[in-house]
């Protein structure tokens, strides 16, 4: 497919430009004018540039990219290593953040949603973004000990768990990544347990002190779905090859 009916398509799916966010989504670094070999991975670093490379890959989609902001606006060292490994093999780097953790069918809070069985129901917001987090319900109840067990069995990482008080879970919210400080707006759902990527210091704090269910259960782990996902769709679509590679995080 051509690189640029790819982005187009790209754009038309997510709508990037509603959305504010911390880094320029879409074409981030531009390389072939044809993708033939798509690799999808969660961050765009120098390991998985290394196997895309290997893998022949004439474009890499990314949930997170480079020039985030605040990123040092210089291109040296580690992120010089990084460009210039892509510069050399002429490969498009594309990176969707923010639309790619919200989107109804791609996004990364669906797809989690999927993978842990719960059923969506609706949405909540922070910040400036009205689709912030998810909410819903499992399709029984379970103990905190089984919603342990199955965040690991599923995601591959055992979650960080501070409980709350109530003995079984039925609702909850979550929000894939960095998304420890939504607790509150979760727990004003007032659901039964709140998931997340990471946590803070405070977070336990905020746990106890709203009696909800936390669990921090890997940004990493929690944010592998929606590119995966996606990719998987563009490779039906326009019948290119796709390869998802995980560089394993425990964070
Ligand atoms: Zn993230």
């Amino acid at each position: 497919m051509k690189t640029s009916d790819c982005l187009n398509y790209l754009e038309t799916l997510l709508k990037s430009k509603s959305i504010k966010d911390y880094a320029p989504n879409g074409l981030q670094i531009s390389g072939k004018s044809e993708i033939k070999t798509l690799i999808t991975g969660v961050t765009a670093n120098e390991a998985l540039i290394d196997a895309a490379i290997n893998e022949k890959a004439d474009a890499i989609l990314v949930h997170h990219g480079f020039f985030f902001k605040g990123e040092e606006a210089v291109i040296t060292g580690m992120k010089r290593n990084r460009i210039a490994k892509l510069l050399a093999q002429d490969i498009n780097l594309i990176a969707y953040h923010l639309p790619l953790d919200f989107h109804p069918v791609f996004g990364n809070n669906v797809a989690l949603a999927a993978i842990l069985d719960i059923e969506v129901e609706g949405t909540f917001s922070s910040g400036p973004w009205q689709q912030a987090g998810c909410f819903g319900s499992f399709k029984k109840d379970l103990t905190p000990e089984e919603l342990e067990k199955c965040i690991h069995q599923k995601l591959l990482r055992r979650p960080l768990h501070i409980g709350g008080s109530q003995k079984r879970i039925r609702t909850v919210a979550w929000a894939t990544g960095a998304a420890q400080d939504y607790i509150v707006e979760a727990s004003r759902l007032g659901v039964d347990a709140y998931i997340t990527g990471e946590a803070s210091e405070r977070t336990c704090h905020y746990a106890r002190e709203l009696n909800i269910h936390f669990f921090s259960a890997g940004h990493h782990a929690t944010e592998r779905y929606g590119v995966k996902n996606l990719g998987s769709h563009l490779a039906d679509k326009f019948k290119i090859k796709h390869k998802f590679i995980d560089i394993e995080n425990p964070i």
